[in-house]
């Protein structure tokens, strides 16, 4: 049996790796050939050479089924994981605030005293010490201050997907009031949808609304003067989410900037409590307090309550910009 040099051109991928090894591991040794002249390797590669193809289809064999279940694993794993990625991706993706909670818009009244005078227009960030509701159904986002049109704008995102509603009771609920339900039983809480066993539905499919309002700490209520609102609602049957975005302002809010923290001249006495330089106490410095609250429209069922301003709350110098003509709607 002789070695043709033109064998290479047919044989499989598996003989070339072979091969490759083999040149590599030996010092090849080139003879020309008798009659043609030209190079081949000597007997004693070819042998080595064969000896490795003639037990190639054995080892095949050997490996056969599992070889292949190994490989058919592996890439089913590969898929499955770009899947779950590609659906975290989605996910978030989907999940995004729309720009306009972010957006300072206030109403036109206030624009209007902007545009007479950009300069001296004083505008702040307003950051509540507490601005969601603890499962994060309601979220306040973005809160800023107009003094100078003496305007407070709130953004804000409801998740729907995340409120419940009882058919039964046509109640309205945030996950963490229900959260507190779990702790009564019906004696002690007669109308505890969770201690009756109501049937929960969420509240994105029933086409309910909120209500929102702004009252200080003497009570009186404060007037809605803009209200922009997005939607995006998204329902795959495996994955439904509604988000409503909303910036929405109030007027006739005066505060005593002064009094604010930023500006309070406060030191640390021996107790280790804060006071000011007048020696009045964290309550008198915190002043008259400004509440914001979500409704249940229909029942008028309070699902969220936080002070969006005292003197304690954190002010930061901003400047405003005229938004988007789209979001003047
Ligand atoms: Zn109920």
């Amino acid at each position: 049996m002789r070695f043709s040099p033109h064998i290479c051109s047919n044989i499989r991928f598996a003989y070339l790796q072979q091969y490759a090894k083999i040149m590599l591991r030996n010092q090849c040794n080139y003879v020309k050939h008798p009659a043609t002249g030209e190079p081949e390797k000597d007997m004693q590669m070819k042998n080595e050479l064969f000896e490795e193809e003639d037990s190639l289809p054995e080892e095949n064999k050997k490996r056969g089924f599992a070889f292949y279940l190994k490989k058919v694993f592996k890439y089913l794993f590969i898929t499955m994981m770009v899947m779950a990625w590609a659906a975290v991706l989605l996910v978030i993706f989907l999940r995004r605030d729309h720009a306009i909670v972010k957006t300072p818009v206030l109403s036109a009244q206030a624009r209007s005293v902007y545009e007479q005078d950009p300069e001296h227009f004083e505008f702040y960030r307003v950051y509540p010490a507490v601005f969601r509701s603890e499962e994060g159904a309601c979220q306040l986002k973005n809160c800023v201050y107009a003094a100078t049109a003496g305007e407070y704008e709130i953004g804000l995102r409801i998740a729907w997907t995340q409120l419940r509603y009882c058919e039964q009771c046509g109640r309205l609920y945030t996950p963490d009031q229900l959260e507190s339900q779990k702790k009564y039983d019906e004696e002690d809480d007669p109308h505890s949808c969770i201690a009756l066993g109501h049937e929960l539905v969420r509240a994105s499919e029933t086409g309910r609304t909120l209500s929102y309002k702004v009252f200080d700490s003497k009570g009186r209520e404060y007037e809605t003067t803009n209200l922009v609102t997005r939607t995006k609602d998204i329902n795959l049957g495996f994955f439904a989410i509604k988000y409503e975005f909303i910036r929405l302002a109030f007027g006739g809010l005066y505060f005593d900037l002064d009094a604010n923290i930023i500006n309070r001249e406060s030191s640390v006495d021996l107790t280790g409590e804060m006071t000011s330089e007048d020696g009045a106490s964290d309550e008198e410095d915190r002043g008259m307090r400004w509440y914001f609250v979500i409704y249940d429209a229909e029942t008028d069922d309070r699902l969220f309550e936080t002070c969006i301003y005292d003197n304690d709350t954190v002010l930061e110098d901003e400047a405003y910009e005229l938004p988007d003509s789209d979001y003047l709607s």
